[in-house]
Formats: C-alpha cells, sequence, structure tokens
C-alpha cells in the first residue's frame, strides 16, 4: 500500500512528530481525535485563512473533551480540483486556490498545536488517476474519502433528490455501496467517511444491505482502511449517526478501525454528540479510535 510506504518513509526520515510528545496534547492518556472538520465557513478570504477561526475550534475542543483535530477542506472548493466532479452544483464551487490552504497547514504545524491537515475527496469512478494527482500537490497527514455522487447524482443534495428518487431507492443504495468498495479498492485514501450517506433524508437503508455492510467491511480490512463513524447526521433529517449499528459492527468483526469526526463547519459543532458516538462504539466492542499524522494511523482506547 502507498500509505503505508509514505508512512514508513516518514518514520525512517524521522519527519513524524511523535504523536507521544508533550507538544501533541493527550501525551500519556487518551487521545480523542476529530478527525472530519470544515473552516469553510470561517471569516476569512480565500487567500488568508486566520489562526484565530481555528482557533476558536480549539477553545470548542477543549470543552468538549476533544484533544486533536482533523481540518479537511472539501476537494470541490479548488481550482485544482476543477472537472474532477460532475455536475453544474461542483463546477460552481472550484473557486479557491490551494496554496493559501496549503500555508495555512504550514503555519499551524509550525505552531505546534494539536491538528492534523488534510482533504476531504470525493471518489468518483474513472477518475482515479486525477484524483490521485491533485492529492499529491501536498503531503497530506490524511485523506477522507467519500462518496457523494452516485452516478452523477449528489445524493446528500436537496437539489438532486428528485433524480435520487428516479435512480429509485435499491438502485441508489445498491451503487453507493459498489462505489463505495471502488473507492476502497483505489488506494487513494485513509478513511471512508459517513458511509451510508444516502439516508441523509430519512430512507432507511433496504434489507439487502446487511450483506453489503459485510462485503464493505471485508474490502476495508484488505485495503487497511479506517471507516468513519460521524455524528453530522444527526443534524440532518435523518437523526442518527453515520453509519448504523449494524454497519460498524460489521466493521469491529472484520478488524477495520474507525475514527471519530462531527463534520463540523462551524467551532459549535467541535465533537458534538461524541459521547453518544462513542457510547455507540462501545456497544459495538470498538474499544479505540485512530487518527493520523503524515498518513500514519495511531490509535487509542476509547
Ligand atoms: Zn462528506
Ligand atoms: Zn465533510
Amino acid at each position: 500500500m502507498e500509505h503505508a510506504a509514505t508512512c514508513e518513509r516518514a518514520k525512517n526520515q524521522g519527519k513524524l512528530a511523535d504523536p507521544t510528545n508533550a507538544r501533541f496534547s493527550g501525551a500519556g492518556r487518551n487521545v480523542i481525535a476529530d478527525q472530519h472538520l470544515h473552516l469553510e465557513r470561517g471569516p476569512y478570504s480565500p487567500d488568508n485563512y486566520p489562526v484565530s477561526w481555528l482557533e476558536q475550534y480549539l477553545e470548542k475542543a477543549k470543552e468538549a473533551g476533544v484533544q486533536r483535530l482533523g481540518v479537511v477542506e472539501h476537494a470541490y472548493r479548488f481550482v485544482e480540483a476543477r472537472g474532477l466532479l460532475p455536475g453544474a452544483w461542483s463546477a460552481e464551487r472550484c473557486l479557491y486556490r490551494i496554496d493559501p490552504y496549503v500555508a495555512f497547514a504550514e503555519r499551524v504545524k509550525a505552531r505546534h498545536l494539536p491538528v492534523s491537515f488534510g482533504l476531504e475527496m470525493d471518489f468518483i469512478s474513472g477518475q482515479e488517476e486525477s484524483i490521485g494527482r491533485f492529492l499529491s500537490i501536498y503531503p497530506w497527514d490524511f485523506v477522507l474519502g467519500s462518496v457523494h455522487f452516485v452516478d452523477g447524482v449528489g445524493v446528500d443534495l436537496e437539489l438532486d433528490r428528485p433524480n435520487a428518487v428516479s435512480m429509485g431507492h435499491e438502485r441508489l443504495w445498491r451503487r453507493y455501496f459498489e462505489l463505495s468498495r471502488e473507492a476502497v479498492r483505489s488506494g487513494l485514501f485513509d478513511v471512508l467517511t459517513h458511509p451510508d450517506l444516502p439516508k441523509i433524508f430519512g430512507q432507511p437503508a433496504p434489507d439487502f444491505a446487511q450483506a453489503e455492510y459485510e462485503r464493505t467491511a471485508t474490502a476495508l480490512a484488505e485495503a487497511d482502511m479506517a471507516l468513519e463513524c460521524n455524528t453530522a447526521g444527526l443534524r440532518k433529517p435523518v437523526g442518527e449517526i453515520y453509519p448504523v449499528p449494524a454497519y460498524l459492527a460489521a466493521a469491529q468483526a472484520a478488524g477495520v478501525p474507525v475514527s471519530l469526526g462531527s463534520d463540523a463547519h462551524e467551532p459549535e459543532n467541535v465533537g458534538r454528540n461524541f459521547a453518544d458516538a462513542i457510547a455507540l462504539l462501545r456497544s459495538v466492542q470498538y474499544g479505540s479510535a485512530v487518527h493520523f499524522v503524515g498518513r500514519c494511523r495511531i490509535s487509542s482506547p476509547l
């Protein structure tokens, strides 16, 4: 796996910050990490990310009992990702150059704040090579792999709901699982995010989903990739954590590591509902969660 090689290289070159170093809070104790945060609604110009905005996230993290953050801007915001995603919705949003985000990551790292930087990258079947090129712009700490689009339909987009309906409930879900496994096998990502996203508007997965959870869990284990437990679903019409307990249980049984994410787009949602997520993870026998530094996975007890 390319990730493992990168991780080994970082270790060999001594470039990997020691996660037990006191600079990273959590030394000698459990690290609860929120590995899915977006800064994009901040009061910044796209060419100048203020550290003060991130400090508001760190402040909220402290209140929420979260010791480490993982920032992942949406890849579709960047001009360098133009053409990777389908549809007018995406095309309208590729507005900002990635350099200021990279410069921001460097500034924050120089201050030794407990923050990892990455991207939330859409998986689009057939675009693997271009996605790989885009991701290689910067040595990210981690990359989240997200299936938001199924055959051109944005499954979490209100404006695409009529298209999702005409695709048919069962077909949408079946394709979602197929594309999830393609994303996993692409070797491009560290984590599969919000893995049962099509339930977002309140329609539960069809009966055949159990077999799909197990198949996807096996693919994740084979790819040595993590699954995300994402609390944003609690703030959506479905009112549930992603994914359902049965999906997490299948992943746990297959030995798949899990990461925690709030998918916060503003400071007040950092670590939101993590007590519920941790209780859910423990209920399916997860005893630890992971976070990432330099594409290396670091496990902490829950
Ligand atoms: Zn997402
Ligand atoms: Zn997100």
